[in-house]
């Protein structure tokens, strides 16, 4: 694999044309993996323009044709499953286990997941009485701004490029600044596989400058961003100037409730795997636990004791867990969260400092962290860390349990952990969020619907369902009369 990572604008691989490139660091060690294009809004602009004149014919090719690039991608991808695995372990941190097992599996996946629900998009035709057949047909919208964070790379790039490209759009896509790589050698086999030139465009550039031209193009119809709450609002806020659509994943606080009739060994591994997986860095990590006073102390001792048993270190050693988190400020963000919550009325049960071992001493590394006894207000109870920090509190009642659930200006996900399903479908249809597990954390899959309500955010991820974030139903109404029929008929003869 080469290292040189450059941009797709109009079917060419490019640089930034003041040649800047931002460094891009390696959390595990401090060692530079890369360098990627520094773009500003010139390059945008020249990306925007290049999928504004390819779509007109992209929109216009058969689903077939599509699909057929879309599985040449697919077998791409798979064929550098493992240098890729190792690049984006090495650019944000994610243990090779993840990046080899669950990334590059489920960018290959998409390609092929889209191609076949893509073939099988179908309009509706109305009742509307005998005069007229009424039909909707689909369509894309034009050329898409897609916006993506650091946390799943190349998975949420993916995520939006293949239900954008496969609905007739174009798109120009804009990864994190401190994780762009991988989404950059995207474009090296978009050129092999075959979209045509302009069809994907891939920049790389701050988002203040870079990103918001994204957001102001007057080519680009719509936005589809990942990223944090506040610079959503700010997206949102932007677009809103052109009555331009905005679809937003944005973050959660999501909590995990266990209920006093819970199996409690899965409950345990599944409070493991929802806090820590990806050094906590998901929005759908389960952040803040919920624990029926009558088995909280159980729960929290061995929730304790099995996360001390996580093996935290070199994130491209196979038996690693917890790797570091994703850059330096990050890390320095997640010690303030930490050293406010130790200031508080909470207890820490777990972590809290750096850990110090020969595997992690250069890098950007917290210890996967918990916190018992919380205020439900609290800062660490509200706010989104995303980091290996937990908090747990107690509650008595299940009205208790989904009035502090709901008390939070997130929506994006929860999971119920219970033996009583009746009992665990009445709180699910009074949990306010998108998503809701019972007796599982985090199962996200293409066939299931992702997406959260409040500051988490307002559109469809995954599933046959975003296909709605990328088209347009026209109406289309057909007189089958032949005379007009208008209250006015016969007045002009
Ligand atoms: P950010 O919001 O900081 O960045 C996301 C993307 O937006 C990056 O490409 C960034 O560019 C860009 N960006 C930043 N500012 C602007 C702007 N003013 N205009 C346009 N684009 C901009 O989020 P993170 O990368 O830190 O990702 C973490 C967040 O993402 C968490 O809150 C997490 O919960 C959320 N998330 C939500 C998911 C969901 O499905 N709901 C899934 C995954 C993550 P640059 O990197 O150059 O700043």
């Amino acid at each position: 694999m080469s290292s040189e990572y450059r941009m797709l604008i109009n079917g060419e691989l490019c640089e930034a044309s003041t040649k800047e490139t931002m460094q891009v660091i390696n959390p595990a060690n401090g060692t530079v993996v890369g360098h990627a294009p520094k773009c500003g809004s010139e390059e945008v602009n020249r990306a925007a323009e290049a999928a504004y004149k390819a779509a007109p014919a992209w929109a216009e090719k058969s689903p077939t044709d599509k699909a057929a690039i879309f599985f040449k991608m697919a077998e791409l991808l798979r064929k550098h499953r493992e240098e890729w695995a190792k690049l984006e372990t090495m650019q944000y941190g994610g243990p090779i286990f993840k990046t080899m097992n669950f990334d590059m599996v489920f960018d290959a996946e998409h390609f092929e997941f889209m191609a076949g629900v893509g073939r099988a998009v179908t309009g509706k035709s109305l009742p509307v009485g005998p005069q007229a057949l009424s039909m909707t047909i689909r369509q894309p919208l034009g050329v898409v701004g897609l916006i993506t964070p650091w946390n799943f790379p190349l998975v949420t790039a993916i995520s939006k490029i293949t239900p954008a490209l496969m609905m007739g759009n174009t798109a120009v896509v804009k990864p994190a600044s401190c994780a762009p790589l991988t989404v950059l050698k995207l474009g090296e086999l978009a050129i092999e596989a075959g979209f045509p030139p302009g069809v994907l465009n891939i920049v790389s550039g701050p988002g203040a400058s870079a990103g918001e031209a994204i957001v102001n193009h007057p080519y680009i119809s719509k936005i589809n961003f990942t990223g944090d709450s506040e610079t959503g609002k700010r997206i949102l806020a932007l677009a809103s100037a052109a009555v331009k659509p905005v679809a937003c994943e944005l973050g959660g606080k999501n909590a995990f409730i266990v209920m006093p009739d819970a199996d409690m060994k899965a409950a345990v591994e599944g409070a493991v795997w929802g806090g820590f997986f990806n050094s906590g860095q998901n929005c759908g990590a389960s952040s803040r636990y919920l624990i029926h006073d009558s088995v909280y102390d159980e729960f929290a001792e061995k929730f304790v004791e099995a996360t001390k048993q996580l093996r935290v270190g070199d994130p491209l050693n196979p038996e690693t867990m917890v790797g570091p988190v994703a850059y330096k400020g990050h890390r320095d963000g997640i010690e303030r969260f930490v050293e406010r919550a130790k200031k508080s009325d909470a207890k820490l049960l777990l972590g809290g400092e750096r850990p110090e071992t020969p595997e992690t001493k250069n890098g950007y590394f917290v210890a996967p962290t918990i916190f018992g006894d919380c205020d439900p207000k609290s800062e660490i109870m509200q706010e989104e860390v995303f980091g290996p920090v937990v908090a747990l509190a107690k509650f008595k009642t299940p009205e208790e349990a989904v009035a502090i659930a709901n008390d939070s200006r997130f929506g994006l996900c929860a999971s119920i952990w219970t033996r009583d399903i009746r009992q665990g479908l009445v709180m699910t249809k009074q949990l306010k969020v998108g998503t809701v597990w019972l007796n599982q954390h985090l199962s996200i899959v293409f066939e299931c619907p992702w997406g959260g309500c409040k500051e988490s955010g307002h559109s469809k991820e995954n599933s046959i369902m975003v296909l709605d974030e990328y088209s347009m139903m026209k109406n289309v109404w057909i007189d089958l009369v032949g005379t007009p029929a208008t209250p006015w008929e016969g007045k002009f003869d």
